[in-house]
């Protein structure tokens, strides 16, 4: 068996550069980037980083009962060297705030400073679900006048704040037309959902017990009009639109779409986490729209991504209203939006909510920064961001489209990402290795393999808040990594080769992930 020589098992001499470096370390670290253990192969567990009294040998025997005999494995270190533990592990991360990081659908954008002092306040920051209502007034009051603005720029009729992220907000939006359809005695067992949709939200339908069908997209990239309106009938509950869709497209038959869904008693639900691309612009309320998610951590910023924090909003049209679930604001007959809750539900008439989504009324922390953006922004500032956003998808979509197949090309400008395809590249070559490559280069990559209407699909979305210097290096980027996938370069299949870790299997990482750390030729 190898011992390990230095606490991560590297030994030296062995080349740890991901290019296979012909400079290796005894150290294994690579200049300043430092190779990283798991912290429980950092240190004994007979190491302990603070004093403690020795156990006591003479607990009354009730206590001794309850001492633990065996160790209890915690990796022991001192203070500093955990402290530098973390901040080696976080100089290995990639986020908005180190580079570009251009992941369609996901809208990574620059998230203000300004949101993050406001909802660092005392107020918002300690605030409890538990406290009694007349402590918590100011709270209330952010959430409605956030609530004010979402069905300001919807055009919605109400909106349950609680979801907590957009695939929530999508089961909450889909328990509403449910509960709707069985007000009036409708037993609906279909839900449409285009290709172009986002795969949450069959997922979405799915769970809510109902079966999904497929509606085909257009060569355009667009829902098929004549097929939807060909396939609705009294068995369809709804169908699902994502606007703008998964292919950067604005889906321009919305309106005729919900009509038509309507005139056959169903209703529309549009997935709006790409609301982004249109705030300011477009009312999905005057699009016929019965109840939309909005994800208020892409649109409206908030750092996200690693599982959380998100928030999902539902917007719903009148005749969905009655149906939110508590707590639920609405506009009333005296002109405002009020916040229904069990107590007051009777005297706001809002008697027929389906039921709760959370125990409590959502993520605070993401209203105050959500409200902060809005009120920061102004009308004008959300159109004009709405306008970058869409401006920037299209100067990647046209500077690259001459490199990289961009099969929507011709169905007029995008929305807020380009779509790209691997069509072109040499026989071998796939969308993945140019993802890799663009590790190499210093992007996070785009996303890939989606949407799947697309082969080897690339959804690049730039947002708002890139400069067009750092685009103009992405494309750079982008056009050297497409002739070398043209080409059929060896190199790029085994990038990246400057990353801190060579290409992983991610099959077998998925399937089959190594926890704890072993010397490599034991295994
Ligand atoms: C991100 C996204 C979702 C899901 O939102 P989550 O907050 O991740 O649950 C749904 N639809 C579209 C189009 C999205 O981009």
């Amino acid at each position: 068996m190898n011992k390990p020589i230095n606490q991560s098992g590297w030994k030296p001499g062995t080349p740890v550069a991901s290019d296979g470096s012909a400079h290796p370390t005894v150290t294994g670290n690579k200049a300043l980037m430092l190779e990283e253990p798991l912290i429980f192969e950092s240190g004994g567990a007979d190491i302990c980083g603070v004093d403690l009294p020795e156990t006591p040998t003479d607990l009354p025997s009730r206590l001794g009962a309850f001492a633990r005999k065996d160790a209890i494995g915690l990796p022991g270190l001192s203070e500093p060297q955990t402290v530098r533990h973390y901040t080696r592990l976080s100089r290995q991360n990639y986020g908005i705030d180190l580079g570009f990081f251009p992941l369609g659908s996901c809208t990574m954008k620059h998230n203000p400073r300004l949101n993050e002092k406001v909802a660092r306040m005392p107020g918002f920051a300690d605030v409890h679900p538990m406290q009694p209502t007349d402590t918590v007034q100011g709270a209330l009051g952010v959430m409605n006048e956030l609530a004010h603005w979402l069905i300001t720029l919807t055009g919605m009729h109400g909106v349950a704040m609680s979801p907590k992220a957009g695939a929530h907000g999508e089961l909450c939006g889909i328990l509403c037309i449910r509960a709707a359809l069985e007000a009036r005695g409708d037993a609906r067992k279909v839900v449409l959902v285009p290709e172009s949709a986002h795969g949450t939200n069959p997922a979405t339908a799915a769970f809510a017990g109902y079966s999904t069908e497929d509606i085909p997209a257009t060569a355009e990239g667009r829902v098929d009009l004549e097929a939807l309106k060909a396939r609705l009938g009294p068995d369809v509950a709804a169908v699902m639109i994502t606007n703008p869709n998964t292919c950067g497209l604005f889906e321009r038959d919305l309106k005729e779409i919900s009509d038509a869904v309507h005139a056959a008693g169903g209703f529309v639900y549009c997935d709006g986490a790409n609301f982004n691309a249109i705030m300011g612009r477009v009312k999905p309320g005057d699009l016929g729209v019965d109840a939309m998610h909005i994800n208020l951590h892409k649109t409206f910023s908030t750092p996200h991504g690693g599982g959380g924090p998100g928030s999902g909003p539902v917007v719903l049209s009148e005749a969905l209203s009655p149906f939110g679930p508590l707590p639920f604001t609405a506009k009333t007959a005296d002109g405002y939006v009020h916040l229904v809750e069990e107590e007051n539900a009777q005297e706001y008439d809002h008697v027929q909510a389906f039921g709760r989504m959370t125990a409590f009324h959502g993520q605070m922390g993401m209203f105050t920064r959500a409200l902060t953006y809005i009120l920061s922004h102004g009308a004008d500032g959300l159109r004009q961001a709405a306008g970058d956003a869409v401006l920037n998808a299209n100067y990647i979509l046209r500077q690259l489209e001459s490199d990289l197949d961009a099969p929507f090309a011709a169905s007029g400008p995008c929305m807020h990402e380009a779509l790209f395809s691997d069509a072109g590249f040499a026989e071998g070559f796939s969308t993945l290795d140019l993802a890799k490559g663009l590790i190499d280069e210093g992007f996070h990559p785009m996303t890939v393999y989606f949407p799947l209407v697309v082969h080897g699909a690339m959804l690049v979305e730039p947002t708002e808040t890139e400069a067009k210097s750092g685009i103009d290096q992405f494309i750079m980027a982008m056009r050297s990594l497409a002739e070398r996938a043209k080409a059929g370069d060896a190199a790029l299949k085994s990038a990246p080769h400057h990353a801190p870790r060579a290409r992983l299997d991610e099959a077998q990482a998925a399937r089959n992930p190594r926890l704890t750390w072993s010397a490599p030729d034991e295994t």
